[in-house]
C-alpha cells in the first residue's frame, strides 16, 4: 500500500467486515471442530437456500468448483460443446476445458454485455450440451430467450451467477432459474468468505449427483467407510469460511443495498455523458456488483488514459473483461464485433460497500472531466 500519496486510496473493491463476521469466525475457530465442524456450513447452506428460494445448495471452495461439479453431473465431457459469451471471466470457461469439452464462444449484446440469444441459436450443434448464461457485472442474461432455446433443443441452461447476488429476474433470483446456478464468495464479490462458492439447484437428482461428486464420489447413505463409487472432486468450503459467510448473509440486504446506492450515485453523476451503464430492464433488479461505464462508439475514448488519470489520483480502476477469444488459449474471433468493441470502451468503477459519497464524487468528476475533454 502506498501511504505516501497525498490523496486517500479509493479501492475498486474491498469486503465489508463487521464485528459480526469477526464474532462468528472467532466462534468457529474456538468451537467449530469435532462434531461441530459442519455447523456453520449447514447453516450457511440453509440461509442461502432461503435467500435464493431454491431446494438445494452445496457450499464449495469456489464458483469455479461449483461450475466444474455441476457440469460434470450434467454429463458434460469429451467432445461436448458448451455455449457462452465471448466477454467473460476465464473461470466460466475453465471447467468446460477441464471436462474435455469445448467452450463455444458467441458474441454478446451491446446493452447487457451478456449472451446474444440469436448467436446462441446459431452456435448450437448436435454436440451442444449446455448454454452457460453468465450474468455479467450483475446484469441479467435474456433468460426468457435462452430458456426457450434450451427447451427447443433439449439442452440445459446453466446460470453463472457469481456476479449476480441481488439480481432478480421477474420475481426469481438470479441463479435459481436454470438447471443449476453457481455463485462466488471471492473477496471481490458482493458477499465474501475470502474464497468460496456455492452450487444451487431445484433438481433433486442433479443435487444428489453433485453431492456424491463433492464428497470424492462417496454417496450419501453409503455405509462402507471410504467407499467411493466413482472419481469425484474435493471442492469444499471450510466451516471457518462458512462462519464469515453466515454473517455476510445476515447482512445481505444491507450489502446489496450499498451496491445499488453506489451505482445510483454514479448514474446520477454520469447520465449526461455519452456512455451507458449497467441496465435494469423493467421487471428486473440489478445487484450492480460492478458499476461499469461503456463510452459510446465514435467517441475517441482511451481507457488507458482514464486509468492513468485514476492512478495519479490514487483511484483503482479495473478494465472490462477481455474477449476470451483474444486470450492465448483461444482462437481470435474478430467477427464478434460487439465483444471486440466493448472492452476498449469500458471500465469498472470503484464500488466497495463503504465508499464515501465524497470518493464517489472524486471518481465521477474524473470520468466527467475525461469524457468531456475528449468530446469532439
Ligand atoms: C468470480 C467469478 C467466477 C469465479 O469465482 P471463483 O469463486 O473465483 O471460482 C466465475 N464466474 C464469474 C462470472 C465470476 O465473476
Amino acid at each position: 500500500m502506498n501511504n505516501s500519496h497525498p490523496k486517500s486510496r479509493v479501492y475498486y473493491t474491498k469486503p465489508s467486515i463487521t464485528e459480526l463476521e469477526i464474532r462468528y469466525a472467532t466462534d468457529a475457530a474456538a468451537h467449530g471442530w469435532g462434531e461441530h465442524c459442519y455447523d456453520y456450513i449447514l447453516r450457511f447452506e440453509a440461509m442461502f437456500r432461503e435467500h435464493l428460494g431454491v431446494k438445494h445448495a452445496i457450499a464449495t471452495s469456489s464458483a469455479t468448483g461449483a461450475l466444474h461439479m455441476g457440469m460434470a453431473a450434467l454429463g458434460i465431457g469429451e467432445g461436448d460443446e458448451v455455449v457462452l459469451g465471448d466477454i467473460n471471466w476465464i473461470a466460466s470457461a475453465a471447467p468446460i476445458v477441464h471436462l474435455g469439452a469445448k467452450p463455444v464462444l458467441v458474441d454478446v449484446l451491446p446493452d447487457t454485455w451478456c449472451l446474444d440469444p440469436a448467436a446462441v441459436e446459431a452456435a448450437i450443434t448436435p454436440r451442444t450440451k449446455a448454454i452457460l448464461a453468465v450474468h455479467l457485472y450483475g446484469n441479467l442474461c435474456d433468460l426468457d430467450a435462452l430458456l426457450e432455446i434450451g427447451r427447443r433443443h433439449g439442452i440445459p441452461v446453466i446460470e453463472d451467477a457469481a456476479e449476480a447476488i441481488g439480481s432478480v429476474w421477474h420475481g426469481h433470483r438470479a441463479g435459481s432459474i436454470g438447471a443449476f446456478g453457481a455463485f462466488s464468495f471471492h473477496g471481490t464479490k458482493t458477499i465474501t468468505t475470502g474464497e468460496g462458492g456455492i452450487f444451487v439447484t431445484n433438481d433433486d437428482a442433479l443435487y444428489e449427483r453433485v453431492l456424491t461428486l463433492s464428497n470424492h464420489g462417496r454417496a450419501r447413505g453409503e455405509t462402507r467407510q471410504f467407499w467411493a463409487e466413482r472419481i469425484g472432486f474435493k471442492y469444499k468450503m471450510s466451516n471457518l469460511q462458512a462462519a464469515i459467510g453466515c454473517a455476510q448473509l445476515e447482512r445481505i440486504d444491507e450489502l446489496v443495498d450499498a451496491k445499488r446506492r453506489i451505482f445510483g450515485a454514479y448514474r446520477e453523476a454520469l447520465y449526461q455523458l455519452p456512455l451507458s451503464m449497467n441496465p435494469e430492464p423493467a421487471g428486473t433488479t440489478n445487484g450492480y456488483w460492478m458499476p461499469t461505464i461503456v463510452v459510446d462508439t465514435g467517441i475517441p475514448f482511451d481507457r488507458e488514459v482514464l486509468l492513468a488519470a485514476f492512478k495519479t489520483d490514487n483511484i483503482d480502476g479495473r478494465v472490462f473483461f477481455w474477449p476470451l477469444s483474444s486470450l492465448p488459449s483461444f482462437e481470435p474471433q474478430h467477427e464478434h464485433i460487439v465483444s471486440y468493441s466493448l472492452h476498449m470502451r469500458a471500465l469498472n468503477l470503484p464500488s466497495y460497500h463503504d465508499i464515501s459519497a465524497a470518493d464517489i464524487a472524486r471518481v465521477a468528476d474524473m470520468v466527467v472531466a475525461h469524457v468531456k475533454g475528449i468530446l469532439p
